[in-house]
């Protein structure tokens, strides 16, 4: 199951762009700085998040899982190039779609860039904003 934590908009939008620093909600990494994204509302099938391993270090080898659920996402940042971004990784490429994760923990994916449009769109949900 799935618990969307609820958004509050006013906390995070100021003149349509985000108002706080964007990071990632797990090992708090710096995505973006304030005011460097638009608020953008678009519907977007995300796959879910990889869930934090416990205390299991990644030391290969596990079996790659070949079945995603999507997760339903409406609320994004949107920026017009890659380079607005502080720290950002980038992960598989699916149809059009480049899914950008963590650069430092690679939690994710926490949004998709655009192959076509260039944009980098991430979903307000897969990360943490703090002031
Ligand atoms: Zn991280």
């Amino acid at each position: 199951m799935t618990t969307t934590p609820s958004i509050d908009l006013t906390e995070l939008v100021e003149n349509a762009k985000n108002k706080t620093n964007v990071k990632c909600s797990h090992c708090e990494s710096l995505m973006l700085k304030p005011a460097c994204a638009d608020y953008v509302e678009s519907e977007f099938d995300l796959p879910e998040a990889h869930q934090k391993t416990r205390q299991q270090p990644t030391d290969g080898g596990a079996e790659q899982r070949t079945e995603f659920t999507c997760e339903k996402l409406k609320d994004f940042w949107v920026v017009g190039d890659m380079f607005t971004f502080e720290n950002i990784g980038l992960s598989h490429t699916v149809n059009n779609v480049k899914y950008l994760i963590c650069a430092d923990c690679e939690i994710g994916p926490v949004g998709y860039h655009d192959l076509q449009t260039k944009q980098c769109f991430i979903a307000l949900h897969r990360v943490k904003h703090v002031a």
